[in-house]
């Protein structure tokens, strides 16, 4: 083990006070694991101090106070002779005795074929696995220009990996600043809901993170300082829009109309193209009669106008899935009143870390214990991941199909409807309208820690599921003719998700254009190619949405290492291009489509979600456990392409 892993911990030169200090603070079955790396001794795991259960978001393993307790003791014992030895690592555990912490951590027994995907997630040699190299001369590479298109989250991620492989490169992004949905997204309560210790680069530190669930501005300036620090701030073009791309046959080039701040327009050229678009990125406004003659400030969720001052007014959210189930807990206590309009209400997942400041002692563990931060970054991957897929299996012989899809499935509606009661049980009308009429799980299951039950039984705050019939003036009707007037109506109604990469017009070899070819069932070959598109990539493209569990960036990481590796199979041997062959990609699409027809979201009670199209179809979501997707986007099967 060198000094030089970035997740061995920082040396620690701590006094004991501070140290045991710190220890008050910690994760205690992260902290036992980071001593089995610090002392080489795997007695910390085999003793009598063993966690209970692992959910997601609780990292005690419902450990009691005593076991606690000994185990601090132990490991200050531990620290300060590491710390006064030095602070020299022996060589790291073996894959059996990291795949024994991870049981034991789990409190499962970890399949022998997840150790390859956690380990190098846990990085024990320090090696970014999934960073590619381009095997040939710079005069190769300087040869292939790549645009990519965004510089979200995973627009930056291609960034990163084009400039390591020495690929030259512009990213072209429409807002002014980086970040994406991070960037755009400045509502009030804005905060991401998977663990920010898993909802970051694999290859960057998380030791910064103020909260457990970051806030917009703190995760906008995590990619910006990302960005500074991997020196892509020169590759990127701000405030300019993709208006379209366009394959060139016998150039086997892309050539991209970018428009500019300026509203000039330019064409690049690209030998290949990365979409790093997103997914949830153009607003959809509903179309309500009378929106337009409302005379109050109206806005959608993701374009808050914060010129608006909305305290002491009257203000009606419309819609209230994820972004409105944060607004209105956030804004309630300022405004004169708040008039929610649900139109179906929402299952949420019990957290009380939700809100909760990263402590001191947590923040220290994660700078200074050997791979502590890997193995709190697993306490989050591992509950929240493939195994929220197993549950999400409709069981075709479950009699109850009205209320729940397995029961197991039922178990958790009956977890999450007492989460509810226990919040609103005393008042039976709000119950009966905040208890959801669809599976658990069904929709994107929200995280909440009790702000947005308390929200709405606030005496400011009315909570309406009745349809709307019209907008007028100063306010909204129902259609039961109920007023409700409004100085400011705020859209929480979502996104044109079944629309990938609108509203650009990309044409593919023949003059095939992308958005015909979708239609209303956009499909990409493992979400990321598309026939008739040679070296055209997407990240975050059809299909690959996560509603299971698991980080988009881990996703992003995925895709990006395939892309990677497409792109140097082009440069290295001087192919002209590649896209999947058709059979390939309609078996894909055809497994694709048969998998997700099985699963929670596919049921048909549910009427209204963004994950299904107007048909009821599915085809922004992954169906794939997280390993099955890690192993396939490893590298491209270059039998999978048409290569010319
Ligand atoms: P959303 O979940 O699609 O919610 C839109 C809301 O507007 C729903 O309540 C929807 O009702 C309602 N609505 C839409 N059209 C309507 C109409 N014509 N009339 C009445 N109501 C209408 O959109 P979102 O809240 O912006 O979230 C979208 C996704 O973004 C989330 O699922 C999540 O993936 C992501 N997101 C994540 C976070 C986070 O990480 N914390 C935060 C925000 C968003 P129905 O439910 O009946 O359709």
């Amino acid at each position: 083990m060198t000094a030089t892993n970035p997740h061995a911990g920082l040396p620690i030169t701590d006094d004991d006070a501070a140290i045991a200090a710190a220890l008050e603070d910690v994760s205690i079955p992260t902290l036992l694991l980071s001593l089995v790396h610090m002392t080489g001794d795997p007695s910390y795991i085999r003793g009598a101090i063993r966690p209970r259960m692992l959910v997601l978001n609780e990292v005690q393993g419902f450990l009691p106070e005593e076991d606690k307790a000994e185990a601090r003791r132990m490991a200050l014992e531990a620290i300060k002779a590491f710390r006064d030895g030095g602070c020299v690592l022996p060589p790291p555990p073996s894959p059996e005795l990291v795949r024994e912490m991870m049981s034991w951590v789990a409190c499962e027994d970890v399949p022998e074929e997840y150790v390859p995907m956690i380990l190098e997630e846990m990085e024990l040699d320090g090696v970014d696995a999934r960073r590619v190299e381009v095997h040939a001369d710079a005069a190769a590479r300087e040869a292939f220009p790549v645009v990519v298109i965004g510089c979200g989250q995973s627009g930056l991620l291609a960034g990163i990996r084009l400039k390591e492989a020495g690929i030259p490169f512009t990213i072209v992004e429409k807002n002014p600043g980086v970040g994406g949905t991070w960037w755009e997204n400045s509502y009030p309560g804005c905060r991401v809901d998977v663990g920010n210790h898993f909802y970051c680069y694999s290859f960057e530190p998380s030791d910064h993170w103020s909260e457990f669930f970051s806030q917009q501005p703190e995760l906008q300036r995590y990619f910006e300082d990302v960005m500074k620090r991997h020196g892509i701030e020169p590759h990127i073009r701000f405030g300019t829009e993709v208006v379209q791309a366009v394959w060139d046959e016998p150039s086997a080039t892309w050539a991209v109309t970018v428009r500019g701040p300026g509203g000039a327009e330019e064409v690049l050229t690209a030998r290949a193209v990365i979409s790093a678009v997103g997914l949830l990125n153009r607003p959809k406004l509903p179309d309500i009669p009378g929106m337009a003659d409302f005379e109050g400030p109206a806005f959608h969720s993701a374009q808050w106008d914060h010129s608006v001052d909305y305290a002491g007014k009257r203000v009606a959210q419309i819609g209230a899935g994820a972004s409105g189930f944060q607004i209105a807990p956030t804004i309630a206590p300022d405004v004169a009143h708040l008039t929610v309009f649900q139109r179906t209400a929402q299952w949420m997942f019990p957290n009380t870390n939700y809100h909760a400041r990263v402590g001191d002692g947590v923040r220290w563990a994660l700078r200074h214990l050997p791979f502590y931060g890997r193995w709190y970054r697993f306490l989050i991957f591992w509950p929240g991941s493939d195994g929220a897929l197993m549950s999400a299996r409709i069981d075709p012989e479950w009699e109850h199909q009205d209320r729940s899809i397995s029961a197991r499935n039922d178990f958790t509606r009956q977890i999450f409807t007492d989460w509810i009661k226990s919040q609103v049980g005393d008042d039976e009308e709000l119950l009966a309208k905040v208890l959801p009429d669809y599976p658990a799980t069904g929709k994107r299951t929200l995280q909440d820690n009790g702000s947005w039950l308390r929200a709405l039984k606030r005496d400011n705050v009315d909570l309406v599921r009745e349809g709307i019939d019209r907008i007028e003036k100063d306010a909204v009707v129902t259609v039961s003719g109920e007023r409700y007037e409004a100085d400011v109506i705020v859209y929480a109604t979502g996104f044109q998700a079944n629309r990938y990469l609108y509203p650009m017009h990309i044409v593919g070899r023949g003059g095939v254009v992308l958005a015909e070819q979708f239609g209303d069932e956009p499909a990409a070959y493992l979400g990321i190619t598309m026939p008739n598109f040679p070296n055209f990539f997407c990240l975050y493209g059809p299909g690959t949405n996560l509603a299971h569990g698991g980080s988009l960036i881990f996703h992003s990481e995925c895709q990006m290492r395939y892309v990677s590796g497409c792109v140097d199979a082009l440069i290295r041997d001087g192919r002209r291009s590649m896209e999947p062959r058709p059979e390939v990609a309609a078996e894909y699409r055809a497994r694709h489509q048969a998998e997700i027809k099985q699963l929670v979201w596919s049921h048909e009670s549910i009427k209204h979600s963004w994950f299904k199209n107007a048909d009821g179809d599915i085809h922004v979501i992954s169906p794939w456990r997280l390993v099955d997707y890690w192993e396939w986007t490893k590298r491209p099967d270059l039998a999978d392409f048409a290569i010319d």
